[in-house]
């Protein structure tokens, strides 16, 4: 159980963020969600973490902004106590190919995609070498591990978190802080919501599951490995995506 800790959930008012933001909830976090700027989904999102009976509140915070997501960190810690507990799912596609594809639209993905997770983790781990346990866990995607045409900006930025997190893992494991990071196959969320039928279709048939995933599948792998029972695992990439990137 995670009681008494308190866990930061970038993206964490929609989707895939949501849905883990209510799992560490369930498990007795205390949690802060930072978002872009739907402030009605995170107005739904905290009463519904409120109703689990921990502490919870949502911060509007551009993760790419490095002094905006340092002070939102700090402001965390003075109302939830030290954060032990990061999730990185904050994530943007802008999607075209190369040929298309504007300097302004590879720079955006790889700011908030990979470069937020560096922040967040850089304003967050000493709070977690201090009570000498914490946990870090990053949402790349499979097409970090495969490519797909069309989204080199977001490959790219997929590919980076693997090595951020797993530099981190090597730097933080002597100090009981594990990194790992899951990497999600087609998940039902807004995100995927976009993309054209005949996309969807052409992805349902390459998976062996043979359905889309739900976010709650991705956010109960990330409760594992923010768990007590995980804590021998670091640096791992942890695949949700019903053998879809076997
Ligand atoms: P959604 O688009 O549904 O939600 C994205 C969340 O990120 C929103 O809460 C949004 O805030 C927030 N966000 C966007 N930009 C910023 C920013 N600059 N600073 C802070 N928060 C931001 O995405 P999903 O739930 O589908 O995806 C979540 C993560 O999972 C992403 O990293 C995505 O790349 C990854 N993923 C998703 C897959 C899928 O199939 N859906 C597959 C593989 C990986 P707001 O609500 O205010 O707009």
């Amino acid at each position: 159980m995670l009681n008494g800790k308190t866990a930061i959930v970038t993206g964490g008012v929609r989707g895939i963020g949501r849905a883990i933001a209510l799992e560490l909830a369930r498990q007795g976090a205390d949690v802060a969600v930072f978002y872009a700027g739907n402030q009605a989904a995170a107005e739904q999102t905290v009463a519904q973490l409120l109703e689990t009976g921990v502490k919870a509140k949502a911060w509007q915070c551009d993760v790419s902004d490095f002094e905006a997501s340092k002070r939102c960190v700090e402001e965390v810690a003075k109302e939830l106590g030290p954060v032990q507990i990061l999730i990185n799912n904050a994530g943007i596609t802008r999607d075209g190919l190369m040929l298309t594809m504007s300097e302004e639209d590879y720079d955006r993905v790889l700011d908030v995609n990979l470069k937020g997770a560096f922040h967040m983790m850089k304003h967050c781990y000493s709070q977690m070498m201090r009570k000498r346990w914490g946990r870090v866990v990053n949402i790349t995607s499979v097409v970090g591990l495969m490519g797909n045409a069309g989204q080199a900006n977001y490959a790219a930025a997929k590919a980076g978190l693997v090595g951020l997190t797993k530099s981190m893992a090597r730097e933080l494991a002597g100090r009981g802080v594990t990194c790992n990071a899951v990497a999600p196959g087609y998940i039902d969320t807004d995100m995927t919501g976009q993309l054209p039928e005949k996309a969807k279709e052409a992805l349902m048939a390459q998976i062996p599951a043979k359905r889309i995933g739900r976010p709650e599948d991705v956010a109960r792998a990330v409760a594992f490995l923010v768990s007590d029972e995980a804590g021998y695992i670091t640096g791992e990439v942890l695949r949700v995506d019903g053998g879809l990137a076997m």
